[in-house]
């Protein structure tokens, strides 16, 4: 099957999941708000480290009562409607494009990216080029369609460059995503990246540290695996994504379509 052949999976999907890859964390990790040293961020790995240290990372606000099934559009266009034409912050000055987010309101899957790219900011919807038929694969490889999911970044504007949005940036626009989280209420929450994860979880940690396991987050379930533009870049680590993808399937009850 052709996604599992993107996925590099062709002799790995049927594989079970390691029990030990689903332990639940015990807590969220606190907040970090002293500044970490340049050193403490080193890796091998450039996805578990490209925030820029010593600005402060904001801790997530607090989680918003739910909304009911019936209310969530119409709770979604609200948040719309409050960021309108935004310029809360300087990513506002090189968009095309404000980029809400795409997919069922009432989805029980959703992925936070980083922030839009080149083909976000021309069409206003998120991962709709190459990373995102990459992350389109992905969902089918799961066993459901882009249309059953719910897809937003950390910004909702195209960072010059696609540079990674500066920490003043992300805690300017992730409010925003939180409300909307808070209103899909997704069962399983996929962070694509660092910058998802950091912005989520309100700490810098290395990716490494935080795959591999459900994070209770916000009434969800998170998990942190490889954004799809860094699986571009290094297939060899869509293996561990395809691993980061069961646990989620695991939580969701999925098992992945039959080869055809
Ligand atoms: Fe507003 Fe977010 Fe765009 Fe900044 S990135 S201008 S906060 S919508």
């Amino acid at each position: 099957m052709r996604f599992y052949r993107d996925l590099g999976l062709t002799e790995f999907y049927r594989r079970p999941v390691d029990p030990a890859l689903l332990v639940r964390m015990p807590a969220q990790p606190e907040p970090i708000q002293e500044p970490m040293s340049s050193g403490e961020l080193q890796s091998s790995n450039p996805e578990d480290s490209p925030i820029a240290p010593r600005k402060p990372i904001f801790a997530p606000p607090q989680a918003a009562a739910a909304v009911p099934a019936s209310g969530r559009v119409a709770a979604l266009q609200m948040i719309r409607d409050d960021l309108g034409d935004c310029t809360r912050c300087a990513l506002h000055t090189g968009r095309n494009k404000l980029v809400f987010a795409d997919g069922d309101p009432n989805a029980q899957l959703m992925f936070v990216g980083e922030g839009p790219g080149a083909d976000e900011d021309a069409q206003g919807l998120p991962f709709v080029g190459k990373a995102g038929q990459l992350l389109n694969n992905m969902i089918t490889a799961m066993g459901l369609k882009r249309e059953q999911v719910y897809i937003a970044n950390v910004v909702k504007c195209r960072p010059p460059g696609n540079r990674t949005p500066e920490p003043d940036e992300a805690n300017t626009c992730s409010p925003f995503l939180f409300r909307q989280i808070d209103v899909v209420r997704p069962r399983v929450l996929v962070a694509l990246g660092a910058t998802a994860a950091t912005y989520l979880l309100g700490a810098r940690q290395p990716l490494a540290g935080l795959r591999g396991r459900v994070h209770p987050f916000r009434g969800t379930q998170l998990i942190v695996t490889y954004h799809p533009a860094y699986l571009l870049r290094d297939p060899r680590q869509k293996k561990e994504a395809w691993a980061d993808l069961q646990i989620a399937m695991k939580e969701l009850g999925l098992k992945p379509p039959a080869k055809s």
